[in-house]
């Protein structure tokens, strides 16, 4: 469906059918509906998968929870079975490690389209902006829907550049944002995803070696959260912020209804094809994660009766 609301808004509105629920999605913002007439969302296969496809990256950051570095290896994303399984409209949140240096990225994206699935990609904002020739590639062809880019440091340019794609979503870790960066963000009409702080790999490390500066950064953006809400176009979050942030206590029971996506493993889970491991997310425990199936559906039923 393709339809123009006051003459200018395009939306993209595409809706499927999944267990007792219908969502719709607006592939031109992310807006994303679930509809339901019972209690509960009960779905019959996984709404999204957060992807790893590499573990390669150049840049080193110190919390990085994947600890991906140059010597990271690539996933053999042409290859594995499960992707013949995808069903239309599914989406899959490709990351890394570097996802952009895969060198199987395009033909990748290719066969995720061509199956109509619904392909994000989330990038660091020094390779959003180092390579700015191939994000547009991808975005205008298509082969990507939203864009995640983890915030390293916002300044003027790099608030203008994300201004020229609507899907884009800034990424941002509890207690590595600053009270500098929400200033310099906000009141720009951008979408931020708060992610929480991921104590896994290096994201353990720097917290030893940084906690007071960390928690310095977490309290502040647990006390300004609220203050916070009306200065973006859209604040989101992942599961372990809405815990570290306590989410919750700033909406009404009504509001929270309408705005919780549900549990881990509920309608998503994730997948490591390099080291060839699903798991319900991307910080399960190194003995909750399970060698990779050739369905997608029949891994997702593995987490769901893990959640049992
Ligand atoms: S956090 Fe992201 S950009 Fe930083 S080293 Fe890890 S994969 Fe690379």
């Amino acid at each position: 469906m393709q339809k123009v609301i006051n003459g200018c808004m395009k939306t993209n509105i595409k809706s499927y059918k999944n267990g007792n629920f219908r969502t719709f999605i607006d592939l031109n913002d992310g807006t994303k509906i679930r509809e339901t007439d019972e209690d509960e969302f009960i779905a019959d296969f996984a709404e999204s998968m957060d992807v790893k496809i590499c573990n390669y990256c150049d840049i080193g950051c110190p919390m990085c929870h994947e600890g991906s570095t140059t010597k990271g290896k690539f996933g053999d994303i042409l290859n594995e079975k499960f992707i013949q399984t995808l069903h239309p409209y599914q989406e899959i949140a490709i990351g890394g490690g570097d996802a952009t240096s895969h060198p199987d990225l395009i033909p990748f994206l290719y066969e995720l389209r061509e199956k109509r699935v619904i392909a994000n990609l989330t990038v660091n904002q020094i390779h959003f902006e180092k390579k700015q020739d191939l994000i547009k590639k991808l975005v205008d062809n298509h082969l990507i829907y939203g864009l995640g880019i983890s915030l390293v440091n916002p300044t003027e340019k790099f608030i203008e550049l994300v201004k020229q794609y609507p899907n884009a979503v800034i990424h941002v870790i509890n207690g590595v944002l600053k009270p500098e960066d929400v200033k310099a963000l906000e009141n720009n009409n951008l979408k931020i995803l708060i992610l929480g702080y991921k104590h896994l790999r290096r994201g353990n490390e720097y917290f030893d070696a940084a906690h007071e500066k960390i928690e310095k950064n977490q309290k502040w953006l647990y006390d300004n959260l609220e203050g916070m809400l009306d200065k973006f176009k859209v604040v989101s979050f992942d599961n372990l912020a809405i815990e570290q942030l306590n989410v919750k206590r700033l909406l009404s029971q009504e509001e929270w209804d309408e705005f919780y996506m549900g549990n881990d493993g509920q309608s998503t889970y994730y997948i490591d094809m390099v080291e060839r491991k699903f798991a319900r997310s991307s910080t399960a425990h190194m003995n909750k994660r399970y060698d990779l199936l050739d369905s997608v559906d029949d891994m997702f039923n593995v987490i769901r009766m893990e959640n049992d």
